[in-house]
């Protein structure tokens, strides 16, 4: 959940994700929709879908163990685990020397190192990769990278490090030469594309009309979304409401219409359906379409169903 998500957004799913699937067994046997809707409103949702097929595959071949002499690769075999975190749950959990290499700790190495190399390259992935396991602490390999991390998430900071208290200054090459505040070398980020966006909350008694997302799709599979105004006949005045969300270098413009009358276009849409508000807490619903119902007091509810458990 942590991967491009802060600690504070990612607390109440985390522990309504481990209320609805309290075991590896209970994640392992629950159907996709749930874990989905489990996950709606976090975004980056191959992250869930890859969580689940990992605890599927855990649940036939068995955890690795300390012992296994191939338990590196057993974790890196799992979907979704990519070097950072089968090296963090390879030494943090089972006391294996493999070190990690994030954002901070990379940032760390780069000024310890003071090396100029620009950290998306392959080969300076590879360098600090190389320094990184030098450096680790083999005995207390786990200890050794969360104090790492943590000295690149609180005191190697990117604008101002706090050399001054800083218990490695001695061997920082970075803060020798005084280039420490020009490392690590980054690319220009990518520019924000802004993207207009009007949706329609079209409702009946307690329920709203949503569309389901194709399988096909690119992004978002399967999920549901409200319709957008396009697909709506005659819907004049002004939006409700409006808001503004960003996914990767899109920053969408929602505007956001509200209206009770039946609209047969809409209602024609094949992959749409009238679904009940209490349900929408139990199925995969799109970030921007709860932030739209939120926007109008329409919040959809906590998940209720925890499937397979
Ligand atoms: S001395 Fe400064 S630049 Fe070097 S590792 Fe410590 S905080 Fe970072």
């Amino acid at each position: 959940m942590l991967q491009q998500t802060r600690v504070e957004a990612a607390i109440p799913y985390f522990e309504k994700f481990l209320q609805l699937f309290p075991t590896l067994r209970a994640l392992a046997e629950a159907e996709e929709n749930a874990v989905l809707a489990a996950w709606s409103g976090l975004g980056y949702y191959s992250r869930a879908r890859n969580l689940h097929k990992a605890a599927k595959k855990l649940s036939v071949e068995g955890i690795p163990a300390a012992q296994d002499r191939d338990a590196f690769d057993q974790l890196r075999g799992l979907p979704g685990v990519g070097p950072y975190t089968a090296a963090a749950v390879a030494s943090i959990a089972l006391g294996l020397p493999h070190a990690v290499l994030d954002g901070n700790v990379m940032r760390v190495i780069s000024r310890v190192a003071a090396d100029p190399g620009e950290v998306s390259a392959p080969g300076t992935r590879r360098r600090f990769g190389e320094l990184a396991d030098q450096l680790l602490d083999r005995r207390r390999p786990g200890d050794f990278n969360q104090a790492m991390m943590e000295l690149g998430a609180t005191v190697c900071v990117p604008r101002s490090p706090a050399c001054a208290e800083c218990p490695v200054s001695r061997f920082c090459a970075g803060r020798a030469a005084g280039i420490e505040r020009e490392l690590p070398v980054k690319k220009r980020a990518a520019e924000v594309r802004e993207v207009a966006l009007e949706l329609v909350v079209l409702q009946q008694a307690g329920e709203v009309f949503l569309v389901r997302r194709a399988e096909t799709e690119s992004r978002l599979a399967g999920f549901w979304e409200l319709p957008e105004k396009r697909r709506m006949a005659g819907l004049a005045g002004a939006p409700q409401k409006s808001f503004t969300h960003q996914i990767v270098n899109d920053r969408f413009r929602v505007n956001v219409w509200h209206t009770r009358r039946r609209n047969t276009k809409t209602e024609r849409i094949a992959e749409g359906r009238w679904v009940p508000l209490c349900a929408l807490g139990d199925l995969p619903v799109t970030t921007i379409t709860k932030k739209a119902l939120q926007a109008l007091g329409l919040d959809p509810p906590i998940p209720s169903r925890a499937v397979g458990v």
